[in-house]
């Protein structure tokens, strides 16, 4: 017995059907004695067709008023959980972001978290109602209704988890935990029992959609154990936590992203400040770089290439472009590339895990353009179209594929 924290993401409560089997899921745990907490997304393709409505007005609506719209999608799948956890038997209340006292920054559709009121959720506990919360939204200092970035649900409830020091946070979804690689797409990949939140950090960050980043990040800060479960399959799912006891794996996934453009600056001159200039300049339009590199000085003219999301691509080489000492280099992008990496906190006391990777990409013959490496991750840029076949190949050589 306990405080259980249970998220459900939009797949989940698609439908009636899905919306009745959480309220299964969520009234076994009470009866069980607990006390629950649940946070919903909006079901299924909501937020997506919402935005869609939106844009068939402008593509320059306020953020205001699109966070006003976006949170209506999760208003509708509390009312409907709460109605079917009722049917059910369990007495529920379905509480929107303010409501449930999510407070949060001004910044509309990427607000952060300030903190979580408790008190409501408290007193509808004590009075033994399953407290059904919007997740994705708050309010903000205007008393305004703010919303926390696609995904963002994720985060609602670990950030309830940490307030209310929840004995367990489960985030529920249609897979039944976290792979070594995506498992629709790799043929033996397997699921992890446990792994640490820096390596799910990595995977989360490198294209692996199990859980938002923030998330995890916010769960490593407060120490929230976070257990990935699927709603369909009653299995035991994947523990996210500090460290794990088993025994370190070289490496935990394999992961691939296409949402990557690579920028280069060719021929620049090869003087001090050049980089600091370029990289201020992108840190000054808020643009995040991620892989960089640059090449050896000659002729006194050096290279840079680094890569961005695709959304800023135009916006990183107009704002390159515009920089005084350009001059004649030649600055374009390319977004056919994609990133493929692996991931593991072993791999820092085991030297050859960057050569094996490497190799099974020379097995497919496929060209890495640039490669970097952090503690627990190695990643390269290779052409989009070896993605998929990459992966598979570099999976099948830390795994094998059975
Ligand atoms: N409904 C929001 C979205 O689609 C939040 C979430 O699902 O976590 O991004
Ligand atoms: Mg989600």
């Amino acid at each position: 017995m306990g405080l259980i924290v249970q998220k459900f993401g939009g797949s989940s409560v698609a439908n009636t059907e899905r919306v009745m089997n959480v309220a299964r899921i969520v009234t076994d745990t009470y009866k069980k004695g607990n006390d629950v907490v649940v946070v919903v997304s909006a079901q299924g393709d909501t937020t997506d067709d919402l935005i869609a409505k939106a844009k068939e007005i402008s593509h320059h609506n306020s953020k205001r008023e699109m966070d006003m719209l976006m949170a209506a999608g999760e208003q509708i799948s509390i009312a409907l959980l709460a109605m079917a956890i009722e049917e059910l038997g369990c007495p529920a209340i379905s509480l929107l972001g303010w409501q449930a006292g999510f407070r949060t920054d001004s910044v509309y559709s990427a607000a952060r978290i300030k903190k979580v009121e408790t008190d409501r959720i408290k007193t509808e506990l004590d009075n033994r109602k399953i407290v059904v919360v919007a997740g994705f939204q708050g309010l903000n200092k205007y008393q305004d209704m703010t919303t926390l970035g696609r995904g963002g649900s994720d985060t609602s409830a670990v950030a309830i988890a940490a307030a209310l020091n929840a004995d367990r946070c489960q985030i529920f979804t249609d897979v039944d935990g976290v792979y070594t690689a995506d498992p629709r797409k790799v043929k033996g990949a397997r699921r992890l029992q446990e792994i640490t939140y820096d390596e799910m950090l990595e995977l989360a960050t490198l294209g692996a959609q199990v859980l938002n980043n923030r998330s995890v990040e916010m769960a490593k800060k407060y120490n929230v154990e976070l257990e990935v479960i699927s709603s369909l399959n009653p299995i035991p799912g994947t523990i996210v936590k500090e460290t794990t006891k088993m025994e370190k794996m070289l490496v935990r996934g394999v992961t691939k992203d296409k949402d990557v453009s690579k920028i280069s600056i060719v021929g620049v001159e090869d003087v001090p400040g050049i980089a600091f200039k370029v990289f201020s300049q992108l840190a000054k339009n808020n643009i995040n770089v991620d892989i960089i590199l640059q090449s050896v000085g000659r002729d006194n003219t050096k290279d840079i290439v680094f890569t961005v999301s695709m959304a800023n691509e135009e916006e990183a080489v107009e704002c390159i472009k515009a920089l005084p000492f350009i001059g004649d280099a030649k600055v374009f992008s390319d977004n056919t590339v994609a990133k493929v990496s692996v991931v593991g906190a072993g791999m820092e006391t085991h030297p050859g895990t960057a050569s094996k990777m490497f190799e099974a990409l020379y097995g497919k013959g496929i060209n890495i353009q640039t490669i970097s490496t952090s503690e627990i991750k190695i990643s390269v840029l290779i052409d989009e179209k070896d993605a998929d076949k990459a992966v598979s190949a570099v999976h099948e050589a830390f795994f094998g594929n059975d």
